[in-house]
């Protein structure tokens, strides 16, 4: 079943797009079925259920942290994490910062932004993005890498909704890089698109998507 999934997924999506399988409520074994396809790159949502899978999973599993991200959990990830997708502040970015430190390493982060209707969804603004990247604290940062943007769309069966979120987001991308990554080739990530828009999503420019209950069923309640 999630090989057969999985295929199906892989076959939609070009090579120049990586896929994030989104690992999040389910089991180990589920996650064992898809690397024994070869795949590599995991997203979670949740610090201590990813510090958990890590601990019992395959040491060359690339860790993505996908979900909201709380200052005082940094330290249990810095060690590990490939790719952290959630970055909405500052102080974040600093705390992030002083743990690669601490543990001698970069760390690769996504802006995420706020690009649907609803007001639940966490992201910053590109008003609250340019005063980071403009800020004296920011490019003191040494051990952080900003490798490219991250966003979810409304929820909902509207096309035209999800697609002009996702212009915006690319759009977002491209105004950033003219601004401040012009000379950096490693700013070039677009983090958008799951299990029901990931096909608009790559339409609209995505580099990553990341989808769950598409391959692995739907999640347990
Ligand atoms: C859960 C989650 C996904 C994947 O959702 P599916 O609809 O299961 O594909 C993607 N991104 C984030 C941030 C998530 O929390």
């Amino acid at each position: 079943m999630i090989a057969d999934n999985y295929q199906i997924i892989q076959a939609h999506i070009p090579n120049t797009v990586k896929l994030i399988a989104v690992s999040k409520t389910y089991p180990n074994e589920a996650i064992n079925q898809l690397y024994k396809l070869g795949h590599r790159d995991f997203g979670e949502n949740k610090v201590q259920e990813l510090v958990e899978k890590y601990e019992h999973l395959p040491k060359d599993i690339r860790w993505h942290l996908i979900g909201h991200l709380q200052r005082n959990k940094v330290k249990y990830i810095a060690p590990f994490v490939t790719l952290i997708h959630s970055v909405d502040s500052l102080k974040l970015l600093q705390e992030i910062n002083a743990q690669a430190i601490k543990h001698n390493r970069t760390i690769n982060c996504l802006l995420q932004f706020h690009i649907a209707n609803e007001d639940t969804k966490y992201g910053l603004t590109i008003e609250e993005a340019d005063e980071i990247l403009q800020s004296v604290e920011f490019k003191s940062f040494k051990n952080i890498f900003i490798v490219g943007v991250m966003g979810m769309a409304t929820f909902t069966e509207d096309e035209r909704i999800v697609r002009r979120e996702f212009t915006t987001l690319k759009n977002i991308f491209e105004q950033l890089k003219s601004s401040y990554f012009y000379q950096n080739d490693s700013f070039r990530e677009i983090s958008m698109g799951m299990s029901g828009d990931y096909k608009l999503a790559i339409q609209e420019g995505s580099t990553m998507v990341r989808v769950g209950s598409l391959i692995f069923g739907n999640r347990p309640k």
